[in-house]
């Protein structure tokens, strides 16, 4: 079974509701309960919308791949204030003006190229805030190589720098709502100007329930334009599948969420395993089923279960092949990004020619998170490759 069914993998509900943070803004008192909580923050549909900007819908381009249609949504063309592709929709409650009512900085932990730090950078630098991002311990030449991290620093962010055990101990061994009571201890040790101050924490890659506003738009617009393409004849009656390549797997889940019975979405890990990307999920999903008016559990992505098993951002030939032939495919009208994408159309492509997906008929489409912009680093590591592997030996 190359699928795994998230539901076999749903906890089973206590009695007492789990008490988890929605806000992720520090409360003014410390405490572990999480005390700005509050259950209609969890529905997104509830959040104000008014003071955020409203984008026009992104379109659906088809492109011919393998003599197959693709239908993909062309989120790589969102864009707003240096805020990108699927981060814009992910960030996009961030937009509003009263995000930083109650707090003086934003605060966030990853790794030191993300596309995540990136975009909360250039929100921070939108709304005029400081912006603090820890990361492992990275080489010295980063600061100056064209990349994420130096375009993050050139939007004023703040880098803290922590050893390896620290950085496990504050932020990966831990779920996101138990990071948040520790922040202020950990701005004591390692940024003393700000601990006096609160902070808006966002955990890494953006994976919180907040990141559900920006998704349930971007699912009404895929619901629209696959009634509209219905229209047209250019979709069959049927339950579309649309793939897409995951981090933390928080676009997947909410994007399945809102399109239950409209289209069955397909989760790619690419930077972490099944595993990784299940453990996600459920934490997102019971950060939503603790209020019992909302106790209906939602559907959940077919997560794919990969074949290659190859690490974040590797540079392979074969990656780099496909996505020259998806480049192709587009007639070089538009590109794809070199880590994400690649990963996801190798492994669907298998699972399509093998038919484990789409032996129904059905219409495939791809959701393009974007991430086009930090192609010019990968290109550089691509060439360098194709060169070492040429037999001047
Ligand atoms: C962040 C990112 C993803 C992963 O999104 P998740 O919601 O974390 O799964 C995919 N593609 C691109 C280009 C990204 O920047």
């Amino acid at each position: 079974m190359p699928f795994i069914s998230l539901q076999s993998f749903l906890p089973v509900l206590s009695p007492q509701p789990l008490r988890i943070c929605h806000s992720f803004r520090q409360p003014t008192n410390i405490s572990p309960q999480c005390s700005l909580g509050t259950s209609n923050q969890t529905s997104s549909s509830h959040l104000p919308t008014t003071s955020i900007p409203t984008f026009s819908p992104t379109p659906i381009t088809p492109i011919t791949f393998r003599g197959r249609t693709i239908h993909v949504k062309r989120d790589d063309l969102l864009q707003f204030a240096g805020i990108t592709g699927s981060k814009l929709r992910k960030f996009y409650s961030l937009l509003s003006k009263t995000t930083f009512e109650n707090a003086d900085f934003l605060i966030s932990y990853g790794g030191a190229q993300s596309n995540a730090m990136l975009s909360l950078a250039h929100l921070c630098k939108y709304h005029n805030v400081p912006f603090l991002y820890v990361t492992r311990p990275v080489p010295s030449n980063l600061r100056n190589s064209p990349g994420n991290f130096n375009r993050a620093l050139h939007a004023g962010m703040h880098h803290i720098q922590i050893q390896n055990s620290q950085f496990r101990t504050f932020f990966t061994d831990l779920p996101p709502n138990q990071i948040q009571p520790l922040i202020q201890s950990f701005l004591q040790t390692h940024a003393p100007s700000f601990s006096e101050k609160s902070s808006l924490f966002i955990p890494q890659g953006g994976a919180w329930p907040g990141a559900e506003q920006g998704i349930e738009i971007l699912a009404q617009e895929i619901r629209v334009q696959i009634q509209q393409l219905r229209h047209n004849h250019a979709l069959v009656n049927k339950l579309p599948i649309i793939f897409l390549p995951c981090g933390t797997g928080t676009t997947a889940f909410y994007l399945q969420k809102h399109l239950e019975h409209i289209a069955k979405v397909v989760a790619v890990p690419v930077s972490g395993d099944e595993r990784y990307l299940v453990k996600q999920m459920r934490w997102l999903q019971s950060s939503v089923t603790h209020d019992p008016s909302s106790m209906k559990t939602s559907p959940f992505p077919d997560i794919l279960r990969p074949r290659i098993r190859a690490s974040f951002a590797d540079v392979r030939p074969d990656k780099f092949r496909i996505w020259q032939e998806m480049s192709r495919s587009t007639h070089d009208e538009f590109q794809f990004d070199l880590i994400y994408a690649p990963k996801a159309w190798e492994e669907v492509m298998m699972a399509l020619e093998e038919g484990i997906l789409g032996n129904g008929g059905q219409d495939i489409m791809y959701y393009h998170t974007g991430g086009v912009e930090g192609n010019v680093s990968m290109l550089g590591q691509f060439f360098f490759l194709s060169f070492s592997s040429l037999p001047l030996k």
